[in-house]
């Protein structure tokens, strides 16, 4: 897939598989304008070629702001996420706040903005969110975490409706365990990540490169039809 002379808004390029997208669009051609909240990520985007800006987007303004100074883009991908490992009676509404602000909100905002300037310039453009497969099932100490990735599901299907008719498609990827610096938080006990990979037919955790194919084909015009959905990129774990 060709990004040459396209525009990305990309969230969380710092880590993980914000990182490799960045650089997966780099190299397809992608201008790429990167949100992300550590300083030092920021400074590496930059070297590698990306417009990159520091933002916290726990913090609704300035997460719009953010979004507003960032425009025009071509396209846009969400997928700055965060998670904290807590029991649900022991779920506090200090994390779950913090989760539903960073995972569900922040989207809806970066879209907000991204869609009225593709609107007003009378452009199409396409929205990719980073969900999870926590968004179909329940994962134990996963509260906030499930709640904010069905949420950011639901909100994907009323913009896919919403914004559709105005030549703007919106999709979810939701992938499995991904390895990555917050897979590795949230699945370093064994005894645990054994009983995830036994409900995965294809025996392994994602890599971020094959999450990132993802996201690039439903960015792209290859997906030209596809508007509305939360793909699954999960070896077969949603079958299992
Ligand atoms: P990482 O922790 O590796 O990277 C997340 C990125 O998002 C970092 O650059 C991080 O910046 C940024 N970010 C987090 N919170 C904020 C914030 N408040 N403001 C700005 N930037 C922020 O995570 P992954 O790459 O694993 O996750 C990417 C997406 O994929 C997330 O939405 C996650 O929920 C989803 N996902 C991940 C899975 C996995 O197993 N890895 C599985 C399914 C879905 P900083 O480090 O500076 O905080």
């Amino acid at each position: 897939m060709d990004f040459t002379g396209k525009r990305v808004l990309l969230t969380g390029a710092g880590k993980g598989i914000g990182r490799v997208l960045a650089e997966m669009l780099l190299a397809r051609g992608a201008q790429v304008v990167a949100l992300t909240r550590s300083a030092g990520d920021v400074e590496e985007l930059r070297a590698l070629g990306a417009e990159a800006q520091q933002v916290d987007l726990a913090d609704a303004e300035a997460t719009r702001a953010a979004a507003r100074a960032a425009m025009p883009c071509d396209y846009l991908i969400s997928n700055a996420g965060t998670t904290e490992l807590q029991s649900f009676l022991d779920t506090t509404v200090q994390a779950f706040d913090h989760l539903i602000a960073v995972n569900t909100r922040a989207p809806m905002i970066v879209a907000q903005e991204y869609a009225r300037d593709v609107i007003a310039r009378g452009a199409k453009g396409a929205i990719v969110n980073v969900s999870s497969v926590a968004s179909f099932v329940g994962i134990p100490d996963h509260a906030a975490y499930c709640t904010s990735k069905a949420g950011v599901d639901g909100l994907m299907r009323v913009m896919a409706k919403e914004l559709g008719p105005k030549g703007i498609r919106v999709n979810n990827v939701n992938p499995t365990v991904t390895l990555t610096p917050m897979a590795v938080k949230a699945w370093s006990d064994p005894a645990k990540s054994a009983g995830m990979l036994n409900r995965i037919p294809l025996g392994r955790f994602a890599e971020s490169a094959e999450v990132g194919e993802v996201v690039l084909f439903l960015l792209s015009d290859a997906a030209s039809m596809m508007n509305g959905v939360s793909l699954p990129v999960d070896g077969g774990y949603m079958i299992a």
